[in-house]
């Protein structure tokens, strides 16, 4: 196999014209950034953010939403990177409620096991973490146990970056871990080079090279340059244990509008553990009044550093936007690495 310097000299005699490929997983951005590598690629190729962190891609109504079980006074569960996510009236580390960080839906459970409060884990996450949201629905927890979903599926919101086209992509380089789960057969509807990527530099770079040769080949195909975790199928027991708890519904990301079949809500037969039936909350959409642009870095038409609050009045400490605070978040990858607009 070659080495990533083999591959990155490749990359330099093959692409002789613009590239733009599209990655959908912070994950990446953070491999890519730490290690580099934009600086060892063609200045025609283009390594481009997509909407790829599941924390930052939640909306400020569903903040909001969950600001609205505080006042309900219910115990919240929550992973850490969303306590400082800004909703319209607050996050929920500035709101003064109830608020426990957890690693997981089990530790949300165990919280609800020891109390006779009601207990709410805020369920973020794509593909790659409802399957253990649903297992754990499944196994039957405590009555004073509930989620509020907002989990999203990924290829709802490719297909609405390629009918819009404003990110100009030649491709995209899929998520790995929620291909481990899902496999990469539903992405073969788009008509588009894919690949599946995983993440170390070198895992990167060979996706980019199978990216590079579909577009000079002028096909598209999903080539998988993750085989020691991916195959085509996928987890077949996870993706089927999440349908059997999850139904897809439209939904609104950060950054987009309502994307059709994009959202992961609990099935009626479930619905005593959702905690929008439960506690009758509805997920509002809230205009933006910020001159944050996580919008525009999460659709991929800008960069971090196009942001002019980049960490001047933005930083990891005084977050402005979500993207800031998470640690998937392009904002908080680009000021940890000290990364400008090349
Ligand atoms: Fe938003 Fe801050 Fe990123 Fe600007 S730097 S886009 S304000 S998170």
């Amino acid at each position: 196999m070659a080495t990533g310097k083999e591959i990155a000299d490749l990359l330099h005699e093959m692409v002789d014209r613009d590239m733009a490929f599209m990655h959908i997983c912070g994950t990446h951005e953070a491999a890519i950034a730490r290690s580099g590598l934009r600086s060892l690629l063609p200045a025609r190729l283009r390594i481009v953010m997509g909407p790829g962190c599941p924390v930052c891609i939640t909306p400020q109504g569903e903040i909001d939403a969950a600001l609205d079980l505080v006042e309900k006074d219910c115990i919240i569960a929550t992973y850490g990177d969303l306590l400082r996510v800004p909703g319209s009236k607050g996050s929920m580390e500035s709101c003064g409620g109830d608020i426990r960080v957890v690693q997981g839906v089990h530790k949300a459970v165990g919280i609800a096991d020891k109390t006779d409060r009601e207990v709410v884990f805020i369920s973020v996450g794509f593909e790659t973490t409802a399957p253990t949201v649903a297992a754990t629905i499944l196994a039957h927890p405590p009555e004073n146990f509930s989620i509020l979903s907002c989990h999203r599926i990924v290829p709802p919101a490719m297909k609405w970056l390629l009918e819009q086209g404003e990110a100009k992509l030649n491709g995209f380089m899929l998520p790995g871990h929620v291909c481990t789960i899902m496999g990469y057969e539903e992405y073969e509807q788009f008509p588009v080079p894919q690949v599946v990527a995983g993440f170390e530099p070198d895992d990167i770079l060979l996706g980019l090279l199978m990216l590079v040769r579909q577009v000079k080949e002028g096909t598209h195909r999903v080539d998988n340059a993750y085989p020691r975790a991916v195959s085509r199928e996928g987890n077949v027991k996870a993706k089927k244990v999440m349908y059997e708890v999850f139904e897809p519904f439209d939904v609104e990301w950060r950054g987009f509008p309502v994307i059709p079949g994009s959202g992961l809500r609990l099935k009626k037969e479930f619905e005593q553990y959702d905690a929008q039936k439960k506690f009758d909350i509805v997920f509002r959409q809230i205009s933006k009044h910020s001159a944050c642009i996580c919008d525009k870095v999460l659709r991929g038409i800008a960069q971090p550093s196009d942001c002019k609050l980049f960490a001047k009045v933005c930083s990891p400490r005084t977050p402005v936007g979500p993207c800031m605070v998470s640690h998937e978040g392009a904002c908080k990858i680009w000021h940890q690495y000290q990364l400008k607009k090349p």
